[in-house]
């Protein structure tokens, strides 16, 4: 990130947080921030669950590799399903949290919607913020 300068009045500190304010962005330069911040950590909780749920699934793999496979193939299999469909629900959303990540970073994340040019409500950005249209359209 080789972002230098930007008009935020903080000279200090301005560079490790990484956000840069598009200047389409109509709310408080806070509600980006906490945008921001909320979806790190949400990143970082998938992360930490996409771990674990690869660790269930490699030890299943381990642990059923024999003998008692006829045993306990019944019961595990839906756990293994289970860990599948998280990992696989989790991935999805990281990527798409990524996104926002990258736009923030990159100054893009305006909270226009792209269909309507309307502005997305703040509290549906809070809650979904990977969303690039408004609820009108959303729901179209
Ligand atoms: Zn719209």
């Amino acid at each position: 990130m080789q972002h230098t300068l930007n008009t935020n009045g903080h000279t200090n500190g301005k560079t490790t947080n990484g956000i840069v304010v598009s200047n389409q962005w109509v709310y408080q330069k806070d509600d980006l921030h906490n945008i921001y911040r909320k979806v790190k950590a949400e990143s970082a909780e998938l992360l930490a669950v996409v771990n674990l749920s690869l660790d269930s699934l490699i030890d299943k793999e381990d642990g059923s590799n024999g003998l008692e496979d006829s045993g306990i193939s019944r019961g595990g299999s839906g756990t293994e399903r289970a860990n599948t469909a998280v990992y696989i629900r989790s991935t999805q959303r990281i990527a798409a949290l990524r996104r926002v990540i990258e736009a923030i970073q990159d100054g893009q994340y305006t909270g226009i919607c792209r269909k309507c040019g309307e502005t997305i409500a703040l509290a549906r950005l809070y809650i979904v913020p990977e969303s690039n249209c408004c609820q009108h359209c959303a729901r179209k």
